[in-house]
């Protein structure tokens, strides 16, 4: 069951609670706190503080500027590496206007909005379970981040090989007291790569716990002398890293994308789900590879997906179909990576499929042999598009999609894409060391 405002107040008295980070996050998915003590604790749990929005990157003008926090209960969690003496905890906030209405750019209520939409077409929860993939790295003795991997350290004989495995364990351990539920965690097929992946549930807790996922293994790392990041492609030539968003929807406790009477035990409406994120997956890009460098990863010849396509027995597609039925029933869309902000690509996610289902979007027959070896004859045969090539050409695309302007609100959908074509073009100018090594002495 869920937290409430007097659980709160009675765990905070219990627990000693000193100080509250109350937390939200922008448009491009990075955690922001507004720090108070547990002597304003009343005021928060009322939604009467107030903090200044046009310091927020992608919020609003000066000119309106404030906005109000409203703390959702049901995510109080302390932080378990900070002191029991004068504890730390944390509540997720929504934001709202001062004339109380929800304000449009907070990338919670967009999720929230994809939601009630799902709601009112009976399905009472979307389920998500995320993958998310990270790499470890040493910091410098000046304490900068390198891209010296700690397995790779190992060789140079400066620490034990098993650093990240402990950084790992201790991740876990946070994890857990925080209130995940931890299902395997292990290492990544590159070196220094790692992967931990917690149980699903609903949309919302799962954005939530992919943020507070993120700073936790950042804060662990630190405290091991390592830095973590959740940059998509870190190395070139070797394995980036992915969130792979598996997911499915219930309606009347039951997971609707299993049917027991189909030949392959996948509903009507799991296919046409699948049907609508492959029609939209050009646009959805956009959200769910938001940087420059995601687009790095999503070439082949790493597991990550290339092309615009579903399977049910290899890993090259898009979307694959995990053998797992009854409750487990579900989808795995293998795009996204975790730079993105899993509000945002939940709720395009989600609007993407309930239109599938809305239009009965049939998706082209499973591709059970492996893309990356067809031929581009044989692919545009089989109708097998292609995701984005770059960020700018995703964003073309998000500009082009109604609905996905729809799903993410004018306000959300417009700032974000000024704000990333600005991202783009700042990289478009810059000359790369491949280019000098490419051209210097060949003219
Ligand atoms: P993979 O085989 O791709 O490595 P993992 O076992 O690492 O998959 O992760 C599977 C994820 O799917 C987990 O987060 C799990 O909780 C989640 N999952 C299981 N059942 C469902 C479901 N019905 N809906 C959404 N996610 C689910
Ligand atoms: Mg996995
Ligand atoms: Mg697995
Ligand atoms: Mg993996
Ligand atoms: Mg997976």
């Amino acid at each position: 069951s869920k937290l409430t405002n007097d659980d709160v107040r009675s765990l905070a008295n219990d627990l000693g609670v000193k100080f509250i980070r109350l937390q939200f996050t922008d448009i491009f998915g990075v955690l922001k706190n507004v720090s108070i003590t547990v002597e304003q604790l009343e005021k928060a749990l009322a939604g009467e503080l107030m903090f200044d929005g046009s310091s927020i990157d992608g919020f609003v003008r000066i000119e309106e500027s404030d906005m109000y926090l409203r703390p959702d209960p049901s995510t109080f969690v302390i932080f378990p590496w900070k002191p029991r003496d004068g504890a730390v905890a944390r509540l997720i906030c929504d934001i709202y206007n001062p004339d109380g209405t929800p304000f449009e750019g907070d990338p919670r209520f967009v999720l929230r909005r994809s939601l009630q939409e799902a709601e009112s077409m009976g399905y009472s929860t979307m389920n998500v379970g995320p993958e998310a993939e990270f790499f470890l790295f040493h910091v410098d003795t000046e304490g900068r981040p390198t891209t010296v991997t700690h397995d790779r350290a190992g060789y140079f004989d400066l620490t034990p090989v098993d650093l990240g495995e402990n950084a790992r364990r201790d991740m876990v351990l946070a994890l857990e007291s925080m209130g995940f539920e931890i299902e395997a965690s292990h290492h990544e097929v590159a070196p220094g790569q790692h992967e931990i992946d917690f149980k699903y549930s609903d949309a919302l807790d799962i954005a939530d716990k992919i943020v507070t996922f993120r700073f936790v293994v950042r804060t662990i790392a630190q405290r091991h002398g390592l830095h973590a990041t959740f940059m998509p492609k870190p190395i070139f030539g070797i394995a980036g890293s992915g969130m792979h968003l598996n997911q499915s929807l219930m309606k009347d406790g039951k997971n609707i994308f299993f049917d027991p009477n189909l030949p392959n035990q996948m509903s009507e409406d799991s296919m046409y789900y699948i049907g609508g994120l492959l029609k939209y997956a050009r646009a959805i890009a956009a959200i769910t590879n938001p940087n420059v460098n995601s687009y790095k990863r999503l070439v082949s010849g790493y597991e990550a997906p290339v092309y615009i396509a579903w399977s049910s027995r290899n890993r090259s597609p898009l979307i694959r179909v995990p053998a797992k039925r009854g409750l487990s029933t579900r989808i795995e869309l293998r795009s996204p990576d975790p730079s993105c902000n899993p509000y945002l690509a939940l709720a395009v996610c989600l609007r993407a499929g309930l239109d599938g289902i809305k239009n009965k979007t049939m998706p082209p027959p499973a591709c059970d042999r492996n893309i990356y070896d067809m031929t581009d004859a044989e692919r545009s045969e089989l109708g097998i598009g292609n995701l984005p090539e770059n960020l700018y050409a995703a964003l073309l695309e998000l500009q082009r999609s109604e609905l996905m302007q729809d799903a993410l609100g004018k306000h959300v959908c417009q700032r974000f894409i000024d704000a990333k074509l600005i991202e783009w073009d700042r990289y478009r100018i810059q000359v790369h060391p491949w280019e000098i090594e490419e051209y210097l002495t060949k003219f």
